[in-house]
């Protein structure tokens, strides 16, 4: 119900009073362009309330998105987390605290393709990610194929780029940068199987880093 406010005396009346019950005047008039006024005012929450409804709407259907993403696949095993762990500690142990972070506090990490892998298809052969949702699906390979746990940090560690919004071109670059300093050396790891697997992918999407020395062939982080 809307109070009546006298239009001479500014008093609050009842909305039920036909006239003031200070000075006596009569109120049906005022109280109509009060309502007016009432009616007007709601014009800006209203584009607010508008935005904070789309906004509803958007942060629905990214967490329905995400929720797909996870509904859609399985989730690793006690086992195999134990293995991520470590290979994360490895990548925190030497300094690399941002990537670790990432990769131990914000992931899902998956043992099959969610349907957004199944629908794109996926680059690398150890493990996906699908930024922005913070899902990695490691696949057989990456538990199977590395000698040890410092191998399965340079891979987690190329996945921690996508994590942090990076594409192939610098997560590639990033962990053949950061190789030596993870403890993934040239002279212990040369003939594995992944280290051949991400010479060659990084040779594809980071040449420029294969293109020192006096030929202009070397490998400029060695
Ligand atoms: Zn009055
Ligand atoms: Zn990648």
């Amino acid at each position: 119900m809307t109070n009546k406010k006298c239009p001479r005396c500014r008093l609050v009346n009842f909305a039920t009073d036909d006239v003031c019950r200070r000075c006596g005047s009569l109120l049906e008039n005022s109280a109509r362009s009060f309502r007016e006024v009432e009616s007007a005012a709601p014009r800006k929450p209203t584009v607010l309330k508008r935005a904070l409804i789309t906004l509803g709407v958007v942060a629905l259907l990214l967490f329905a998105a995400y929720a797909s993403l996870l509904t859609s696949s399985s989730p690793i095993s006690y086992e195999q987390q134990q293995i991520v762990e470590r290979a994360i500690n490895i990548i925190e142990a030497k300094g690399f605290d941002r990537n670790a972070f990432v990769l131990r506090r914000f992931v899902s990490y998956r043992a099959t393709d969610n349907w957004w892998n199944r629908w794109v298809g996926h680059a690398d052969a150890y493990a996906a990610t699908n930024f922005p949702f913070q899902v990695v699906t490691l696949y057989p390979d990456f538990f199977n194929l590395p000698v040890d746990d410092t191998e399965r940090a340079a891979v987690l560690l190329h996945e921690s780029f996508h994590l942090l919004g990076h594409g192939e071109e610098k997560a590639f670059d990033g962990v053949w940068r950061a190789k030596r300093e993870l403890g993934w050396t040239k002279e212990r790891y040369e003939a594995t199987r992944v280290w051949r697997n991400v010479h060659e992918l990084t040779m594809d999407y980071a040449p420029s880093l294969f293109q020192c020395g006096a030929e202009g062939h070397s490998d400029c982080t060695e």
